[in-house]
């Protein structure tokens, strides 16, 4: 879908999130065409640059992205739409300069790339400067908040000074093909909606496992966790898009109305069902207390969850979720497990499973059934399990080349579709779900348990899962 010519403000355009994943998300839509002529992307920093040393730094950032694959013409003209300001979200360095740049009769949107401690200054400055139209876009980055007061605070501070329909809260898993193509199978298809409840549906398994450990982020990480940096968030979201009921429409507040139901009906978790985990180190690498530099760190680098959306659907129908860092592989998917067959007419001894829906978005993104078939050959009936298979890249060909989910939010974002982006009130109903789990850890000091690096995390893990009768699909 075409987008109107915009003039793209990033604020914080000289940081490790425009370098990775901002800039080098623009330049493929510009190489495909997407970015309409006279649009300009204009990086606003405190670093002291002008415009050639900020179309240099773009130029490797799109390099170091995409190597090879990038032609030269086309990035140069890419350059062309670039341009820079220095700027201090603190004072008055820059505004004035920033003003000049902006064209009228554009879509204007402002990414803010920098640390939430900044929003404040940012709006109070885009609206002293006049700066910010009433179609004007506000796009922000988690963290969003550090608990439901630190959420609420943030979302005060934005809704003083800006509409919730000018603000798009990035979360980028939402922007992932396979994340929107579960809605799409889901209600484009009429073979799973009259199973997608605890009359068929065993249990679903959500996990989001990392190889790298905290990396550089120790000093951030040490203070958030596991369940704060990634479940209050992505895996919330997955598991509202897995459970919510059928929006009436694929509009913003639609799908977003009932995602927020799905959190709301979240039964509050038992201290049993949550494991909490540290990564070992290594012979060759440090753990997780050694990375970030506490050695009496209490902070999680691994969870582990089992939770109860409390609703008619899924009564009886248990989610668990996991997530963690230094695990066996870069691994995140779906899996809805289905319930046996009420019975097997071939005899326990003919084999078969379970019918398995799995949506894998990372390390490939694809979808796979698992269905249980005749084993081919004359031995006479016995089952065996095969995939239906979806992989994007096998599957799709030419269009397997998904856009990175950056590429299309800021799309979506220029388009002015929110339906991607979190609103307010979800991301509080989210934290007003983890708190409680949170403070209950720091109540009780709860210590977390230690696993080996690169493995399937800790035992009590498995163990949330046996204890049930069931068990994670592996790592890897
Ligand atoms: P960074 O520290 O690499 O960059 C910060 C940017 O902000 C720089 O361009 C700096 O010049 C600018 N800045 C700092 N103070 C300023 C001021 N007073 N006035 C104007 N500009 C100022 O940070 P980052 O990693 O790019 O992260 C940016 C935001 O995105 C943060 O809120 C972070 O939590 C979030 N985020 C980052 C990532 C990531 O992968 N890097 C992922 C998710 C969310």
């Amino acid at each position: 879908i075409p987008v109107e010519r915009f003039d793209l403000i990033i604020f914080g355009g000289t940081g490790d999130l425009a370098r990775r994943k901002i800039l080098p998300g623009l330049f493929k839509r510009f190489a495909d065409g997407q970015v309409p002529d006279g649009s300009r992307i204009i990086g606003a920093a405190r670093s002291e640059m002008d415009r050639g040393e900020f179309r240099q730094f773009a130029k490797d950032a799109v390099i170091s992205a995409q190597g090879d694959a990038v032609e030269p013409t086309v990035l140069e003209s890419f350059l062309e739409a670039l341009d820079y300001v220095t700027i201090d979200a603190l004072g008055e360095i820059g505004w004035s300069e920033l003003s000049e740049k902006l064209q009228g009769d554009s879509v204007r949107a402002f990414y803010f790339s920098v640390g939430p401690s900044l929003f404040d200054d940012l709006a109070v400055r885009l609206q002293k400067h006049k700066l910010v139209e009433p179609d004007t876009r506000i796009v922000v980055e988690k963290p969003f908040g550090h608990d439901l007061e630190t959420a609420k605070a943030l979302n005060k501070v934005l809704s003083a000074y800006f509409d919730e329909s000018q603000i798009y809260r990035i979360d980028h898993y939402l922007g992932k093909e396979t994340v929107q193509n579960l809605m799409a199978v889901r209600f484009g298809n009429m073979l799973f909606e009259p199973l997608w409840n605890s009359q068929y549906i065993d249990h679903v398994q959500i996990t989001v496992a990392e190889e790298v450990g905290v990396g550089g982020r120790g000093g951030y990480y040490d203070k958030s966790g596991a369940m704060r940096d990634m479940v209050q968030n992505h895996l919330m979201q997955l598991l509202c898009l897995t459970a919510m009921e059928p929006p009436a429409k694929f509009d913003p507040d639609a799908v977003r109305d009932e995602k927020l139901k799905v959190i709301r009906a979240l039964d509050p978790v038992e201290p049993h069902h949550v494991v909490r985990g540290q990564y070992s180190e290594t012979d060759d690498e440090k753990g997780f207390r050694d990375d970030v530099e506490n050695a009496k760190s209490w902070t999680e680098s691994f969870v582990a969850l089992r939770c109860q959306v409390g609703n008619w659907r899924w009564s009886g129908t248990p989610f668990y979720l996991r997530t963690g860092k230094r695990l066996q592989a870069r691994d995140s998917e779906i899996v809805v497990v289905f319930k046996d067959t009420p019975h097997s007419i071939f005899g326990a001894e003919a084999g078969g499973a379970r019918n398995e829906l799995r949506i894998q978005l990372q390390p490939d993104e694809g979808i796979t059934l698992k269905v249980t078939i005749k084993e081919p050959g004359p031995g006479g009936m016995r089952l065996m399990d095969v995939p239906l298979d979806m992989s994007f890249a096998e599957t799709l060909g030419d269009h397997a080349d998904t856009p990175d989910a950056y590429e299309r939010l800021i799309m979506d974002v220029i388009r002015g579709n929110q339906t991607l982006f979190m609103r307010d009130d979800e991301v509080e109903a989210a934290w007003a779900w983890t708190d409680p789990i949170i403070q209950g850890w720091e109540a009780v000091h709860d210590v977390p348990k230690p696993y080996d690096s690169y493995s399937q995390g800790p035992t009590d893990a498995m163990l949330l899962m046996q204890r049930d009768g069931r068990e994670w699909r592996e790592i890897g």
